[in-house]
């Protein structure tokens, strides 16, 4: 699909029509024409572009370019996301006045608490509304036999090779030393300087000691697993949820905050009785399947009913149906596009050795096709092995066999809040021609300030019951106060940074002790009396009542 892109060259501002492509399997981005130096006119020209395209292209239909004129959603690149990112507070390079440290990022005012309430969200649908997860957070550094253990001081590595044209550092598994050429300029890597890179960071602890920053959550959760389901009293099946940092030595860390160094992971494992089905009615959700078969006939994606592909045996394992059905869910419960996802099996080459099915869940990136997060099967490698590193018995008594058993690990969301945060501002993201601004359509639950609080106009009267409300609203809910600029202005920062609420107190607001709110997405406003202010905004929040009901509608 093409997209508009703008780019900025000196002090001024260029836009291209960009297309993505899929090429040996990865997606490229070619730039199809230059558009102009307005958003007008280079929309204008797209219309003319695609136009003349549908009769050569037969692909591009006529609904994809009806979509392409009204839509005011139109992709923005990794590299603008970033700018905006910046610009607004959300995201920030670490240590930007030295010049910045390539794959580690800070988060801004607003950046964290959108960070913030996307975690929340997670634990709260994962572990608070289920009675099967229970959570846990294990430390950063971890007793170095975990990490002999699980195999990652042995195996967790990359090749790094230099480039012999361009001399740029990439990283290749070792099976493509020889066959793959630099991404950067197509030369080739020099075999005699590539070496075997282990992803941990080794770390100092105390005078002698020695091991490693956590690569991965997950192993805390395995060599905790006793005492969790015992302190617990967790029956099979069951859950350990976990988030928090972890570390990669990443080779060549790119696309933003996509790969980086330091990461927040946010992991579940879950563990089942051997063999055991899934005891939980599949979701009913429909998304676009791209099966291992798919993938090798050269076929394209289908779109299915999560249960129907159990049903045909595209999806092996009812658990793995469940919970690519469940995390689906989870991202539309929040507003994400349903159209940008879709699952992939990964073919025979790509599992794991002790993995007989694995699926990723997939966003469509503007740089292509990423996991977000993937659905494998561990079945009881990493529980025996930490048995064997360890010499304890990590099995567990089942009360219907009268018989101790080390569970299998069905499947293990895992994903990173990055990429969350990635995935709901890039479908939040709209331009509104009319507004001449951004507005991030971010669903209220994510926004990182609930409302903002303005008074009309500058006067003692007004700013006594704003600041009124802006206390009393504030002990539940991050809120803005502010009285600067006109209202428009103040009505565009906040669209920008997603507030979905305006609250403004006028003449009316002294007179019948009311207020109007303001909606980001429609510009509607309803007057709501002062008292009943909370309430209404606590079930605008929670989704709980339309926005024109919630209050008189102002014409
Ligand atoms: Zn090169």
């Amino acid at each position: 699909m093409a997209f508009i892109i703008k780019k900025k060259i000196g002090n001024g501002e260029y836009f291209y029509l960009n297309e993505n492509k899929r090429i040996d399997g990865k997606v490229k981005t070619k730039t199809l024409a230059y558009l102009g130096k307005t958003r007008k006119e280079a929309e204008e020209k797209m219309k003319k572009i695609l136009k003349s395209k549908i009769e050569i292209n037969p692909e591009l239909k006529n609904s994809e370019i009806k979509k392409m004129e009204n839509s005011d959603s139109i992709k923005i690149s990794i590299e603008d996301m970033a700018v905006f990112c910046k610009r607004k507070g959300f995201v920030f390079q670490s240590g930007e006045i030295y010049g910045g440290l390539a794959g580690f990022w800070d988060f801004g005012p607003v950046g964290v608490e959108l960070k913030n309430n996307i975690k929340k969200e997670w634990w709260k649908y994962h572990v608070y509304q289920r009675g099967d997860i229970v959570g846990m957070d294990g430390s950063i550094i971890t007793h170095p036999k975990v990490w002999k253990a699980s195999g990652h001081v042995d195996s967790f590595s990359d090749v790094f090779v230099v480039c012999k044209k361009c001399k740029k550092a990439s990283k290749i598994d070792r099976a493509e030393l020889g066959k793959v050429k630099c991404d950067f300029c197509g030369g080739e890597f020099d075999e005699k300087t590539a070496k075997d890179f282990n992803l941990m960071f080794k770390v100092q602890v105390g005078e002698n000691g020695e091991s490693y920053l956590r690569p991965e959550t997950a192993q805390l959760m395995f060599a905790d697993f006793k005492l969790v389901q015992e302190s617990s009293r967790m029956k099979l099946p069951f859950g350990i949820a976990q988030m928090g940092k972890a570390f990669r030595n990443e080779i060549a860390p790119r696309d933003f905050i996509f790969r980086n160094r330091e990461i927040e992971q946010i992991e579940i494992e879950y563990f089942i009785k051997p063999n055991s089905d899934c005891i939980y009615e599949i979701p009913d959700e429909e998304i676009l399947v791209y099966s291992a078969e798919m993938q090798e006939k050269g076929l394209n994606p289908e779109i299915m009913k999560i249960k129907d592909a159990l049903k045909k045996g595209v999806i092996k394992k009812d658990w793995h149906a469940y919970w690519l059905a469940v995390q689906f869910r989870w991202f539309k419960s929040l507003g994400a596009n349903p159209k940008n996802f879709r699952i992939r099996q990964h073919k025979k080459d790509e599992l794991a050795h002790y993995s007989s099915d694995c699926w990723d869940l997939e966003y469509n990136f503007p740089f292509g096709w990423k996991e977000l997060e993937g659905i494998a099967d561990r079945k009881d490698y990493d529980l025996s092995q930490h048995e064997k590193f360890s010499g304890k018995d990590l099995k567990i008594f089942d009360e219907e066999t009268k018989e101790k058993i080390l569970p299998h690990v069905v499947c293990e969301p895992s994903t990173g809040v990055e990429r969350l945060f990635l995935v709901f501002m890039f479908d939040a993201y709209h331009y509104d021609k009319k507004r001449e601004n951004v507005i991030l359509k971010l669903n209220p639950k994510l926004s990182p300030v609930k409302a903002s609080i303005f008074p009309i106009v500058k006067k003692d009267e007004f700013e006594k019951v704003a600041k009124n409300i802006f206390k009393d609203l504030s002990s539940e809910w991050k809120i803005n106060y502010d009285e600067s600029g006109s209202i428009g202005r103040r009505y565009a920062r906040n669209d920008e940074i997603g507030t979905p609420y305006c609250i403004t107190v006028d003449d009316e607001s002294i007179k019948n002790v009311n207020v109007t709110i303001r909606d980001r997405n429609t510009t509607n406003q309803i007057r709501v009396k002062i008292s009943n202010l909370k309430d209404t905004m606590r079930k605008l929040i929670n989704g709980e009542i339309n926005f024109e009901n919630a209050g008189k509608m102002v014409k």
